[in-house]
C-alpha cells in the first residue's frame, strides 16, 4: 500500500524539488529497523527485522567480525542516490567507513530480490573497512564482497573471450566507465577471488591478512608466484 503511494508520487518526482521528494520518500518509507549492528531509519515495507540480522550474521561469520554501528540509508529517487557518491548511474548501492561512522546507502534498484546479494556485498566493504583496512588488496575488494555475498556466477566462457588485462592489479577501483567495462572488472576480479578460495581455502588467507598485506601471503600461503599467469589459467581451466 505505501510502495503503491510511493510508485504514485514517483511521477511527480521530475517537478517536485528534491528536498520535497526526499521528504515525501522518507514518509513513504518510514519503517525503522534496528539490530545490533544496523540502524535502518526508512526501510521498505516488505524487508524483515530477521532478514537484515541473518545476512549481517553470515558475513559477520564469515569475516570473524563484530561490526559496529552501521546507518542504512534506503533512496527512491536515483538523483538523491548519486548525490551520496561519486561511483556513477551504475552503482546499485554505496558503503561508506569513515571518521564519522559507517553507513551503506540503498539507491533506487535494490529490491526484494537482489537485497541479500546487495547488502551482504555492502557489509563485506564495510568489514573490510573496519577490520582489514588496507591489507586486503584494492583489485581483490570488489570480487571478495561478490564471492562472499553469493552474488551471481561468474560466466567464465564469457571471461575467456574478453582481452585480458595487462595486469590484475590493474582491476582496482575507480569502477567507471562503460557499463561492460564495469561489468569486467567486477566478474574478473570475483574470478579472482574464486581462484584464491580453490587454490588456498579463501577464509585461512583472510584471516592471516588481519593488519598485514595480503599480497604477500598470496606468494608464500598460497604459492602463486606470478597472479597474472595463474589467473589466464584459471580462466581457461573453467570456460
Ligand atoms: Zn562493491
Amino acid at each position: 500500500m505505501i510502495i503503491q503511494a510511493w510508485i504514485r508520487f514517483q511521477g511527480y518526482c521530475g517537478w517536485l524539488s528534491g528536498v520535497l521528494c526526499v521528504l515525501i520518500s522518507v514518509g513513504a518509507f518510514a519503517k525503522e529497523i534496528k539490530t545490533n549492528e544496523i540502524v535502518m531509519p526508512n526501510a521498505p515495507d516488505w524487508l524483515k527485522q530477521t532478514r537484515v540480522e541473518q545476512v549481517t550474521n553470515r558475513i559477520q561469520h564469515k569475516l570473524e567480525w563484530s561490526t559496529r554501528r552501521v546507518h542504512a540509508i534506503w533512496y527512491t529517487s536515483q538523483e538523491e542516490f548519486e548525490k551520496v557518491h561519486t561511483l556513477g548511474p551504475f552503482a546499485a548501492a554505496v558503503a561508506k567507513v569513515g571518521a564519522q561512522g559507517s553507513s551503506i546507502h540503498l539507491g533506487p534498484g535494490v529490491d526484494q530480490e537482489n537485497f541479500d546479494a546487495v547488502f551482504g556485498h555492502e557489509l563485506v566493504h564495510i568489514v573490510i573497512g573496519q577490520k582489514y583496512k588496507d591489507a586486503i588488496p584494492k583489485w581483490l575488494e570488489e570480487g571478495l564482497a561478490n564471492h562472499l555475498a553469493n552474488r551471481g556466477k561468474v560466466d567464465y566462457a564469457w571471461l575467456a573471450k574478453q582481452p585480458f588485462p595487462d595486469d590484475v592489479r590493474d582491476l582496482a577501483h575507480p569502477f567507471r566507465g562503460s557499463a561492460a567495462g564495469i561489468s569486467y572488472r567486477y566478474k574478473a576480479s570475483q574470478a579472482l577471488a574464486e581462484m584464491l578460495s580453490k587454490r588456498c581455502e579463501l577464509e585461512n588467507l583472510i584471516r592471516l591478512s588481519v593488519q598485514r598485506k595480503m599480497e604477500n601471503y598470496i606468494q608464500t600461503y598460497c604459492g602463486i608466484a606470478d597472479l597474472n599467469k595463474a589467473f589466464r589459467e584459471w580462466v581457461q581451466k573453467k570456460k
